[in-house]
């Protein structure tokens, strides 16, 4: 199979609708990561997103709709502070669980009675959206346990001849996926925490629970039970207090001969003194946006990446470093 990579236009959008509606996936870009989109009420479309990626067939996938779709199709008891939530931040990466209706294909789920709904802002994803008109289901558009794309290249990369068509819609400016919130309870609760963080939520709301994941208990988002996001090389992971010991690792792995990069923020980029840097930024937005992308430059350059994690731990750097410890720790 040939693939396609088109900038998203009139003629592109009549393919990618074309392609969904006869059972295929394509992917297109969302301001979190790339996505590989099917169909979310045809069960064999779903189906292929799983085959395709080779995604283990217990992890559901997130059901993407346009700004003006009626939700009230696809899912029930809607609880009242996810009202505030829509308005504080949708169209946005924020993605609401909530009781499935079973409009969409079982295999969405896999099982679950619950469904998870995005509205991506990206103006890409939003013509894609509204162009195709139906539920979409897409998870990120990477091989399973890969890093995720942030570009177009990226998913070319990882799905080359086995999907026909990417829509190119540039470099995603979020960069991390989509924090996930369980809105079926009384008070809603982060099961991925991503861009929206949950002090964000919780000043919106008033309380936000986050999902700590104990033995013995089933978990509620089976996503984050599987290591994901790794590059092909080595990589290290340390602490911003243990930098030091990250600048002689690289020090000694260097000299022994080893192309090692150093991968960290603006400022201990600084403080290193090493030569070969992947870095990350300034802002939290930046080094949230960089990640993935860092990571698969590193992957590409590097037989061994050296991570320094930032020295903030809280809003959205929890989203960061939950993925950079299962992508380096
Ligand atoms: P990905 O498609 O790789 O961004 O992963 C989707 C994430 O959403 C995974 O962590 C899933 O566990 C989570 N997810 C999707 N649907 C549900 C659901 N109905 N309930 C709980 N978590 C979900
Ligand atoms: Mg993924």
């Amino acid at each position: 199979m040939i693939t396609q990579v088109l900038p998203i236009d009139d003629l592109s959008l009549e393919m990618a609708k074309a392609e969904i509606m006869r059972g295929g996936v394509v992917a297109f870009p969302t301001e979190t990561v790339y996505g590989l989109a099917a169909n979310a009420c045809d069960t064999a479309a779903v189906e292929k997103v799983f085959a395709v990626k080779g995604r283990p067939n217990d992890n559901p996938l997130i059901v993407h709709v346009h700004k003006d779709y009626d939700l009230s199709e696809l899912v029930t008891d809607i609880p009242s502070y996810s009202h505030l939530l829509t308005k504080a931040f949708l169209p946005g990466p924020l993605t609401m669980v909530y009781k499935s209706k079973g409009t969409v294909s079982k295999a969405v789920s896999c099982g679950l009675d619950t469904v998870a709904i995005r509205i991506p802002s990206h103006e890409g994803a939003q013509r894609f959206l509204k162009y195709v008109n139906i539920p979409i289901a897409a998870p990120s558009a990477n091989l399973s346990k890969h890093v995720s794309p942030v570009t177009a290249l990226h998913v070319f990369d990882d799905l080359n001849g086995k999907i026909p068509l990417i829509l190119d819609g540039g470099k995603c400016s979020g960069g991390i996926e989509s924090t996930v919130l369980d809105c079926t309870g009384a008070v809603p609760c982060v099961l991925r925490s991503g861009l929206i963080s949950r002090e964000m939520i919780a000043q919106v709301v008033g309380e936000c629970d986050e999902y700590v994941f104990k033995d013995g208990e089933k978990v509620r988002s089976p996503g984050m039970k599987y290591k994901h996001y790794s590059p092909k090389c080595e990589t290290a992971l340390f602490s911003f207090d243990d930098r030091e010991k990250a600048f002689e690792l690289y020090r000694t792995k260097s000299s022994e001969g080893l192309k090692v990069f150093l991968m960290c923020d603006d400022e201990v980029a600084k403080q290193s003194g090493c030569s070969d840097i992947l870095n990350l930024g300034k802002t939290e937005n930046e080094i949230a946006a960089n990640l993935y992308d860092k990571l698969r430059e590193g992957e590409s350059v590097a037989e061994l990446i050296i991570a320094v994690a930032p020295q903030k731990q809280d809003g959205v750097m929890v989203g960061v470093m939950n993925r950079l410890k299962k992508a380096c720790g």
